[in-house]
Parts: C-alpha cells; sequence; structure tokens
C-alpha cells in the first residue's frame, strides 16, 4: 500500500457485508455496505495504490489483507494466534486447530497481478499433488463426495459443513484444471453429472477462474478426516485410513 494514504472505515468494505451473510450493524456500519463487489475477488487498484476510488458502484473490492488484519481480525486469533469458536464470524488470517477441530483461514481478495503470481507459486508449491490430481480429478471428486455424504449419513459431519467442504473441493480441483498446462474444461472432469453440479453450486463456476483456492486438494481431504474423527490424535486418523 502507498505510504501516506490513510484508510478510514469509510474507504473500506465491511468484512461482514462482504463475506457473511449479513452485518450486524446495518444502517449504523462504519464501514462501506457495498453489493456491487460483493462476487470479486480482486482488490480495486486505484483503492489500493492510493485510496483514490470514489466510485460507490466501483465492480473491485475496497479491502486487502492488510485491512482485513488492521480492523476485523479475530480477537482470539490475535492473542492467541488460534480461535476457539466454533462459527466464529470474525476475519481468520491463519488456520487454526484447536482440540480436534480445524477451521479454515477467510478467503481475501488480492489484486489481478499477485493472482497470477500466486496461481503459479500455488503450482509449483503443490506441484506432486497437482499432478496426481488433475490425472483423476473426477476420481478425487467422486471419492471425496462419497466418503462426505458417508460423515454425514453417520452424523460425524454435519450436512452444512459437508456441503461446504464439496464446494471447496469442486472450487479448487477445477481451478487447479484451469491453471493446468493443456487447460481442463469442467466439461471434461464432470462429464455428464456437470449440469448437476453447476445447479448445485452456481458460484464454483462463476468464481473458480478468479478465486485463488486457499489449499490444495488433499489437505481439504485431510481436514474432514480429522474432523469426521474428532481428534487431531495422528494414531487415531491412521487407524482409520
Ligand atoms: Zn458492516
Ligand atoms: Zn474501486
Ligand atoms: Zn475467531
Amino acid at each position: 500500500m502507498a505510504e501516506g494514504h490513510e484508510y478510514q472505515p469509510g474507504h473500506i468494505d465491511c468484512f461482514f457485508f462482504q463475506y457473511q451473510t449479513n452485518c450486524e450493524e446495518g444502517q449504523d456500519c462504519q464501514f462501506l455496505h457495498r453489493e456491487s463487489c460483493k462476487s470479486s475477488g480482486d482488490v480495486c487498484p486505484v483503492w489500493h495504490e492510493q485510496n483514490g476510488c470514489t466510485d460507490h458502484a466501483c465492480p473491485k473490492k475496497h479491502l486487502n489483507r492488510e485491512i482485513l488484519k488492521q480492523y476485523f481480525l479475530c480477537d482470539e486469533e490475535n492473542s492467541n494466534n488460534y480461535c476457539t469458536r466454533k462459527n466464529c464470524r470474525m476475519y481468520h488470517d491463519e488456520v487454526s486447530y484447536f482440540n480436534g477441530f480445524v477451521h479454515s483461514a477467510s478467503e481475501v481478495p488480492v489484486l489481478a497481478e499477485e493472482r497470477r503470481i500466486e496461481s503459479n507459486n500455488f503450482q509449483l508449491n503443490n506441484y506432486p499433488q497437482t499432478q496426481r490430481s488433475l490425472k483423476s480429478a473426477s476420481q478425487f471428486i467422486i471419492t471425496a463426495v462419497r466418503f462426505i455424504q458417508l460423515a454425514v449419513q453417520n452424523g460425524k459431519l454435519s450436512a452444512d459443513r459437508g456441503k461446504q467442504y464439496i464446494k471447496e473441493i469442486l472450487h479448487t480441483i477445477l481451478f487447479l484444471c484451469h491453471i493446468n498446462n493443456p487447460s481442463f474444461e469442467p466439461q471434461e472432469i464432470l462429464e455428464e453429472s456437470m449440469d448437476s453440479w453447476t445447479r448445485k453450486f452456481p458460484v464454483v463456476f462463476e468464481q473458480y477462474k478468479t478465486h485463488l483456492p486457499t489449499r490444495p486438494p488433499y489437505t481439504i481431504l485431510l481436514e474432514i478426516v480429522v474432523d469426521y474423527n474428532g481428534s487431531d490424535n495422528t494414531e487415531k486418523i491412521l487407524d482409520f485410513l
């Protein structure tokens, strides 16, 4: 962020309004409640460079990681480095592991050029995982969905959380297939079930090209296994596998 440009709440998009279903402050909120950028994963470059974007209907977010940490960071994460609340609404910069449950880091908007660099890094850092999951992307999705279904049926995972995991896995797989060279279209991976997927998770298909996944598919699957067992005890997980 350029120096000498102070970001006041009146210049900043409300995290709750953008990323949660609603902001409890409503009309009294000191931050911006803008609909126009809700579906965007991009930081507005004009806002980012010089805090100069005054367009209320701007399609990009007036928000970045630095500001999220400054104004919306979870108080528990801030003091303990992890959050113990199951349904915490605050911003989380890191993944929390506590008493056998895990919650993910929050989504962060990025600048378009950062996304390009991060896409490359994500692919490089996760190369072996990426290659394996690309070869068998559709198999991975089917297996993960079956496993989640089982966990929900057995009451080990709530239906909501199960759906959230499936959504995240789908997003990550479509993203990886998209940035792969040569890239694969969702149609090639999902084949005849494509229609049901688009009906169930329309947002994923709108966003997978522009919104970076936060972690590779195997990490998500591991989190589900940990969730399922209600423990981060390695022996128990190994028994399970
Ligand atoms: Zn608000
Ligand atoms: Zn803007
Ligand atoms: Zn929290």
